[in-house]
């Protein structure tokens, strides 16, 4: 038995490169991750391919091991080229993220080390680093000492530990599930609804509440709605209201829902998984005013704070409700009893083994400190607006409302066309081309073009090609050159 192990042993070892082999990997990693952020600049936002990717089944696994030559690129011919680049700075479709580099640092020496932060038992300086990221954002949305929160995947996971919080404090049963009320408009973000099933709740009553012009929820309608609820035996359990909502950017009046969710003992949750970080900026923090009311906030650093992907949180005003609600406990865990001084993000959401996710915020936050976070989204908010200025100097571009955070809708209206079929084609324009990238949406059953400001890497010089690519396809389509 003994030489069977030691000639497994030598096979297995192959999984722990040496010191060497360890310098070559990292250096050209180094190097691929250096070519791609100085050629960022140059590269398209968007391209379209005939094979899509398909070469990376080229490289199947097998028993032998193959060259990281070779493997790299696949990832870049493959990976990295087709589909939406979301690192550049001229994509501004739907809500773009970040990929701060220090957050990349963070990541490799986090999976190097494989702190367990599941359990403060385990990890507590790793732990302590989570903790002090939902700390942090707690004071940024107001809460009190008692907050607690959770770094989740992202936004839709954040939602759904609201949800779920909401419904354990209700402490209401399956068999009235079909009698529970959720109120939220038509602009909510559809993970909501997915949260809704999740949380097996489907069976509930979703009120779209109506929306004034600035797509925002009208409380009055709001304050209706529950009355009648209540009068016809439902029972209103949570208010799912929007900090800026993914189409437009608009923010629900909080202040007054927080008014209405008090008078009848509502579960307040503010889904402000694009809008939150605003919340650095002064604008941001007046036009959220009331936020701190709110018994559970989803909040996204993959967002606002330009983090890579995988990074979200939920906030709860009252951290013992999440608790309450997510944690359990099984005998092979019973050392983790042992230490309780800070809170186990195991317990306070449904994952136990997990990445070390605060790392990655922790470390941008520390490294450049949070001015320059601030004066970044200062920067979108004000991009946003200038393009909105400039987008109107086009003849014959009609604007949706004016952007409340980072986010517009325009579309082009021509003379004799449908405008549908002209801004399909138009959008349709701008991703074969490539060089920027923006989404569309559809408002009130019209097609529109979606602008979100959201990139760290979008400046000014972005957006003047945006828009300078926009007249340049107008004039494609129809053969009038803008003034
Ligand atoms: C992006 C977004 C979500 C979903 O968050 P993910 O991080 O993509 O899961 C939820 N709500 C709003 C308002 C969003 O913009």
């Amino acid at each position: 038995m003994e030489s069977q192990i030691k000639a497994l042993e030598k096979q297995a070892r192959a999984l722990e490169p040496s010191t060497g082999d360890r310098a070559s990997l990292l250096k050209k990693a180094q190097q691929y991750g250096n070519n791609f952020l100085d050629e960022l600049p140059q590269k398209p936002a968007y391209v379209t391919s005939e094979r899509m990717g398909k070469g990376v089944y080229d490289l199947p696994f097998n028993d032998g091991p193959k060259d990281f030559d070779e493997i790299l690129q696949v990832l870049e011919s493959e990976v990295d080229r087709p589909g939406l680049n979301p690192a550049s700075g001229k994509h501004a479709g739907y809500i773009p993220g970040g990929g701060l580099y220090p957050s990349a640092v963070a990541d490799y020496l986090a999976a190097v080390t494989n702190r367990y932060t599941g359990v403060f038992f385990s990890s507590p300086g790793a732990v302590r680093i989570e903790n002090m990221c939902i700390r942090w954002m707690c004071d940024l949305v107001g809460y009190p000492e008692k907050a607690a929160g959770n770094l989740t995947s992202g936004g839709s996971i954040a939602n759904l530990i609201g949800l779920v919080t909401a419904r354990d404090h209700a402490d209401i049963k399956a068999r009235d599930f079909h009698k529970a009320v959720i109120y939220t408009t038509h602009q909510v973000h559809h993970c909501v609804i997915k949260a809704i099933k999740f949380a097996g709740l489907q069976e509930a009553q979703i009120r779209e509440i109506p929306m004034d012009r600035g797509y925002r929820m009208k409380a009055e309608e709001l304050k209706k709605q529950i009355h009648s609820d209540k009068s016809a035996g439902l029972i209103p359990l949570v208010i799912f209201a929007s900090a800026g909502t993914t189409d437009l950017g608009a923010v629900d009046p909080l202040d007054r829902i927080a008014d209405l969710a008090k008078e009848h003992k509502l579960w307040f949750h503010v889904d402000a998984a694009y809008g939150g970080f605003f919340l650095l900026t002064d604008h941001g923090k007046q036009i959220m005013e009331g936020i701190d009311r709110a018994d559970s906030v989803t909040i996204d650093p993959h967002k606002g704070l330009f983090l890579p992907y995988g990074t979200g949180a939920v906030l709860v005003k009252d951290g013992q409700r999440l608790y309450e609600s997510q944690h359990m406990t099984a005998n092979y865990l019973q050392d983790a009893l042992k230490a309780t001084e800070e809170a186990s993000p195991a317990d306070l959401s449904p994952e136990l083994s997990k990445h070390f996710r605060g790392l990655r915020m922790w470390l941008p936050l520390q490294l450049f400190g949070v001015q320059p976070f601030r004066a970044a989204l200062e920067e979108k908010l004000l991009l946003t607006r200038y393009f909105f200025q400039k987008i109107q100097q086009i003849d014959r571009i009609e604007v949706g409302p004016k952007p409340k955070l980072s986010v517009m809708a325009f579309r082009y209206v021509p003379e004799n066309d449908d405008p549908d079929i002209f801004n399909k084609k138009l959008v349709d324009e701008i991703h074969r081309d490539g060089r920027i990238f923006l989404s569309s949406t559809n408002i009130d059953g019209a097609f529109y073009l979606r602008l979100a400001v959201l990139n760290f890497r979008t400046h000014l010089e972005e957006i003047d090609l945006i828009l300078s690519i926009l007249r340049e396809k107008i004039h494609k389509l129809t053969g009038v050159a803008s003034n």
